[in-house]
């Protein structure tokens, strides 16, 4: 779909409705709308003053009137994709939001793609690539750390931060541009400049500062895509307990026949700073009966998959000789040892304690059927460092795709930090820099290339 060609969306969720809203976008949006929306007062919505809300009719190529509906226009640069752009708000039922839909369509606008509007807002230079990305995950945004998260980004929150790392490094390369280009005048007789110091410091800050970005990912993708957890442990232990406690549901059956969950139940919830993609399963014990094999294997399989492990243990008895077994043989993830029933008398041997607090990143003590998971919701929180992380106002990268970038930059600046410390040649470090910046370009979509030429012209006196 190229930019400026004229699309048309409904931007409202399928399915009944008060309210959808239709977005046209494209150098022809106004004259789509013009053909397809009639304002009540008479004349054409292009003639109205932009930004204002007119009342109308939704009007079929042969005059038939669609729907009573509300229309603005906004006119390019200042709409949302930096376009032209029309939005009509019809009432919202499938059939009138279709018709509606097909009368702009007949008006002249062609169907726009997937994630057209925050395409051409990025490409229309309206809002950078993370926040583009911010914008979809705020679509998604089912959890109030989600969505904060998606806010904050969506504000800028990741692009100022990429942008002043950006302009650090670019005030590091146009001086050592300077020392390339004018050796003879700023290259002293023991081989410094007047520069070094600023330089290494300058390259030094934005490797530590992209390292700091990097630190957020673990939390970021943590709210965002959420950490696949498994609760693990023996028949009657409270892991369908726990699952309800966190989930404020019934979905698990909690029983006390040992081995009555036999489906791997999943579920969303934020839990400790983070979402929990939780799955319940039947516990890793060895088993004859066939279904509830499957269940076990099932859970074996969740468990191999697993970013984190919630073991549970019955904190009223002694652990088993086949729990220590099942312990010691969990798969690698981050582990915590959630120690129930702790409205009872503790029944764990001094040994048994100890032998936990080896096992597990972390050991909690909750009550799954009263509901107490405070303990474990602060194990939860320490280790993904949520609380250093402002969700709502701190810089964080959530995605992959952000990671690999901000991971080349970091290393590309380390190593120029290596060589500027070195005393190296100042072309490489000058390249490892401008590879660096690239990189952080990247995470962003945005460029500091002429910044950088501006910033040598102006800093030294070139034309003596
Ligand atoms: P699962 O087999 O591991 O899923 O265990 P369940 O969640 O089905 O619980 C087994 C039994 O332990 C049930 O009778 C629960 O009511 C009981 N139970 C679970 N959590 C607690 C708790 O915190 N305190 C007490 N006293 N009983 C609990």
């Amino acid at each position: 779909m190229s930019i400026g060609e004229t699309v048309a969306a409904v931007s409202t969720p399928r399915g009944r409705g008060g309210v959808a809203v239709i977005r046209i976008t494209g150098d022809g949006a106004a004259a789509v709308a013009d053909r397809a929306f009639r304002p009540a007062g008479g004349g054409l919505l292009s003639e109205r003053p932009p930004r204002t809300a007119v009342f109308g009719s939704v009007v079929r190529e042969d005059g038939e009137v669609v729907d009573r509906a509300v229309a603005a226009l906004f006119r390019g640069p200042r709409s949302f994709t930096g376009e032209d752009t029309a939005e009509i708000s019809c009432h919202g039922g499938v059939a009138v939001t279709a018709a509606a839909l097909e009368a702009v369509f007949a008006a002249g606008a062609s169907p726009a793609g997937p994630g057209e509007f925050t395409r051409r807002a990025f490409i229309n230079g309206k809002i950078s690539l993370s926040e583009a990305e911010a914008v979809g995950l705020l679509i998604d945004a089912d959890t109030e750390d989600r969505m904060k998260l998606a806010v904050n980004s969506a504000g800028g929150a990741l692009r100022r931060k990429i942008e002043a790392v950006g302009d650090g490094l670019s005030d590091a390369v146009s001086e050592l541009c300077a020392i390339i280009d004018f050796p003879d005048e700023l290259i002293s007789e023991d081989g410094g400049t007047d520069a070094d110091g600023r330089i290494v410091t300058a390259v030094a800050k934005a490797a530590e500062d992209t390292e700091k970005l990097l630190s957020t990912y673990r939390r970021g993708a943590a709210v965002t895509d959420g950490v696949r957890t498994a609760i693990l442990g023996s028949p009657n232990v409270g892991k369908s307990s726990l699952f309800n406690a966190l989930t404020g549901g019934d979905d698990a059956i909690v029983t006390d026949i040992p081995g009555t969950t036999r489906d791997v139940l999943r579920r969303t919830v934020p839990f400790g700073g983070v979402t929990l993609l939780l799955s319940d399963t039947a516990g890793l014990r060895e088993t004859d009966e066939t279904v509830e094999r499957i269940g076990v294997e099932r859970a074996k399989k969740e468990a191999e998959d697993a970013e984190m492990i919630f073991f549970v243990v019955d904190g009223s008895r002694p652990l088993s000789e086949g729990e220590k077994e099942e312990i010691s043989s969990l798969p690698p993830a981050t582990r915590f040892a959630a120690v129930n029933k702790r409205d009872l008398p503790r029944g764990l041997s001094a040994e048994d304690e100890t032998f936990l607090k080896e096992a597990f990143d972390a050991v909690a003590g909750i009550s799954a059927s009263n509901g107490d998971t405070e303990e474990l919701a602060d194990a939860v929180r320490d280790a993904f460092d949520s609380d250093r992380v402002d969700l709502s106002r701190d810089p964080v990268i959530w995605d992959a795709r952000q990671r690999a970038d901000l991971t080349a930059a970091a290393a590309l600046l380390r190593e120029a930090e290596r060589t500027l410390r070195a005393g190296g040649p100042p072309d490489a470090a000058c390249a490892l820099c401008e590879e660096a910046a690239a990189r952080l370009r990247m995470t962003d979509g945005r460029g500091i290339g002429e910044e950088i030429v501006d910033r040598i012209f102006s800093r030294f006196c070139v034309g003596k």
